[in-house]
């Protein structure tokens, strides 16, 4: 595909229809959601039912061949709220994590079930971390063993941080299935609905993306059938046997995951930035102080100029990344990770200065800027912390194993 930085009039047609649904729908149920702290299930069903959380319209999304459609789609909908963007479309890192590593059968079996249909919804979550595992994903505790004599794993351990934990329908869970191999020995696993064994642990109370339900998910002697491992039996023995001979693996479960989906939650957190940027500059062009509006001094203009050169910079990282996923280019310098790295930063750098501008009237709940800080603030720490970004994209241009 020749260069171009041109959006199609598809693409066009799909942004323009999802910044409606955001500025409609999500930016006005914001602060209630926020303050409720619980998922916005009638904003998800009236998601599903515009088609915009469906499996149609992610499968469009990902055959998207310049990338770019779910970038731009996650962009407009966090413009509308993070919160609520993550409640509606966390069940897309479950997704790409059975697309990942699921086999043909299993990506069509299961991935109608993380949606349902718009008169019934569905959601899934992805549990990789646990309290001892977070940024070191390859110290996982949560243990798989299977019973070949009735083709059945059986999964005990706990997850924590979990987007949609124990309310999914379908729980995408990595566990060990090989404890000496670390990061080699684990594998994904279906856990259908309503399986016995899993529970909800502790519910969080987050200082942002409040919308957004987090959780712990319990696992105690959980069953699941044998079709349940993601990729299938063989294709874990091979990777094992490989594992043992000392062979360096391709791809690991949970990072081909988080890779995959680094630059669409990027985009979001490019969102959230675009909103505070747009409505601190609305703000200090209306603000009078001294005789004249506040941006007409240098010290205030300066930070718009500074926002939106940051802000851009991020998206094109952001739409880099997600063009070179869609077209199988590997990330051999951390692109995932940068695009990640300096949309994150630029999020919460950028909600700042919006507060900043506001003076007083930025750090109360009336105005969206102080909700906005604490919702960027998780693009830092989510899908790898900044330090791990920097660590992988130092990793690929060094080629040594920079701890
Ligand atoms: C709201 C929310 C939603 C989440 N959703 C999910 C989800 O759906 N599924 C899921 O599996 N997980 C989820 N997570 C977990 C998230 O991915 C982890 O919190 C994150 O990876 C960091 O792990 P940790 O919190 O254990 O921090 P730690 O790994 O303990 O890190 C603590 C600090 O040490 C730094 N650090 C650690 N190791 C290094 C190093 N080698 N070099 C330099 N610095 C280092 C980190 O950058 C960080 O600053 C969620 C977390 C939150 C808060």
């Amino acid at each position: 595909m020749e260069f171009s930085l041109s959006l199609s009039e598809d693409q066009k047609d799909i942004q323009k229809w999802v910044h409606d649904f955001a500025e409609r729908v999500v930016r006005p149920a914001a602060r209630e959601w926020d303050e409720r702290e619980e998922t916005p299930w009638p904003i998800i069903q009236e998601a599903a039912k515009a088609g915009l959380y469906s499996l149609d319209f992610i499968a469009n999304g990902y055959a998207d061949k310049s990338g770019l459609t779910l970038a731009l789609v996650n962009e407009e909908m966090a413009w509308g709220d993070a919160g609520i963007t993550l409640s509606i479309f966390g069940s897309i890192l479950a997704v790409a994590g059975i697309m990942a590593n699921g086999t043909p059968e299993q990506i069509t079996e299961w991935l109608p079930q993380c949606f349902g249909t718009p008169d019934d919804v569905k959601i899934a979550a992805f549990a990789v971390t646990e309290p001892d595992a977070g940024s070191d994903v390859s110290s996982l505790r949560t243990r798989a063993t299977y019973d070949q004599s009735t083709d059945t794993w059986t999964i005990n351990g706990t997850k924590t941080w979990i987007t949609n934990g124990g309310i999914a329908d379908v729980h995408v869970v990595v566990a060990s299935v090989d404890p000496e191999l670390g990061a080699r020995g684990q594998a994904s696993f279906i856990v259908p609905p309503k399986t016995a064994g899993l529970s909800q642990g502790q519910k969080f109370k987050k200082m942002g993306i409040r919308a957004s339900h987090t959780a712990e998910v319990i696992l105690e002697e959980v069953k699941v059938p044998g079709n349940c491992l993601l990729g299938g039996k063989a294709r874990l023995d091979e990777r094992l046997a490989r594992a043992r001979q000392g062979e360096r693996s391709k791809s690991q479960a949970a990072m081909a995951t988080f890779e995959a989906s680094r630059p669409i939650v990027a985009a979001q957190a490019v969102g959230i930035a675009r909103a505070a940027y747009e409505y601190s500059l609305e703000y200090a062009k209306n603000r009078t102080q001294f005789g004249r509006p506040i941006i007409d001094n240098q010290a205030i203009a300066f930070k718009f100029a500074d926002m939106v050169t940051k802000i851009d910079s991020a998206r094109l990282l952001c739409w880099r990344a997600a063009w070179m996923a869609a077209n199988g280019v590997p990330f051999t310098h951390g692109e995932g990770s940068m695009s990640k790295l300096q949309a994150g930063e630029t999020a919460v750098w950028v909600t700042e200065q919006a507060i900043q501008v506001l003076g007083g009237y930025g750090y109360v709940r009336e105005n969206y800027v102080e909700q906005w800080h604490r919702d960027a603030k998780i693009y830092t720490i989510f899908e790898g912390t900044s330090e791990i970004q920097r660590l992988i994209i130092a990793r690929a241009l060094s080629g040594i194993h920079i701890r």
